[in-house]
């Protein structure tokens, strides 16, 4: 369920401010009942809104799966002209938006939604769920230094929540290592300021899983829908 003004503003109507105004003045219908008050929840897979009449079009919301390459920024403009996912999701009509974010330099999985809640939920520090990665090093990082990351360390902003850390592989001819990391938070180049912390710092990251979801299958710059089971196992 989510609040009147915003179904009406993401349908298009409006800016949700307009929205208001229109719900105050009477102009809105939910099942054929004019409601002025702004409280008001619908759910706008089922309930019927009329603007002035006029049934509005819902968005069919979407849910997308996309293998970020490096080199592309996570959000829905960039002034400086870098490349930007949405340039790699053109097939998709609907106006998507990235749940939370990936660093330029980071690959890997990252979601895509119209369901301003659904991205809410996910992103909102009480939820934890679990993000895993894909981290590579120079070297190889002793046992204990793993431990200090399950374990928690110091960030300037704090000390992280424990975290699953093994090794991935381990490349003797390369001199690196790369480290399967599980976080339950989404701070702020957390990865990497984890490593930092341990001198070990990141040379290559990559996302791998993100909840019960995984990367595989999808090559690097492509993207698929979640089925609906998938929805709901987010949830
Ligand atoms: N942690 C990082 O350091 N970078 C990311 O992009 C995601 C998690």
């Amino acid at each position: 369920m989510e609040r009147l003004q915003k179904v009406l503003a993401e349908a298009g109507v409006a800016s949700r401010r307009k929205c208001e105004e229109l719900i105050t003045a009477g102009r809105v219908k939910v099942n054929d009942e004019i409601i002025t008050t702004l409280g008001v929840k619908v759910d706008a897979s089922k309930d019927i809104i009329q603007v002035d009449g006029r049934t509005i079009k819902q968005e069919q919301k979407v849910y997308v799966l996309f293998n970020k390459p490096k080199g592309v920024i996570t959000s829905a403009s960039d002034p400086g002209g870098r490349k930007i996912v949405t340039d790699f999701l053109k097939p998709v009509k609907e106006r998507i938006y990235p749940i939370g974010r990936l660093d330029y330099d980071t690959e890997g999985l990252l979601l895509l939604t119209n369901d301003g809640e659904f991205a809410n939920l996910l992103t909102h520090p009480k939820h934890h769920v679990p993000r895993t990665y894909h981290a590579t090093v120079k070297g190889v990082p002793h046992g204990t230094l793993l431990d200090k990351l399950r374990d928690g360390v110091q960030l300037e902003d704090g000390m992280t929540a424990p975290a699953e850390v093994d090794y991935h592989d381990i490349s003797e001819d390369k001199n690196e290592t790369i480290v399967s990391i599980t976080i339950y938070e989404g701070r702020n180049r957390q990865v990497r300021r984890m490593f930092d912390a341990i001198q070990f710092p990141v040379i290559k990251l990559k996302r791998v899983k993100f909840g019960p979801i995984f990367l595989t299958g999808v090559p690097r710059g492509k993207f698929r829908h979640l089925s609906p089971k998938e929805v709901k196992e987010l949830k």
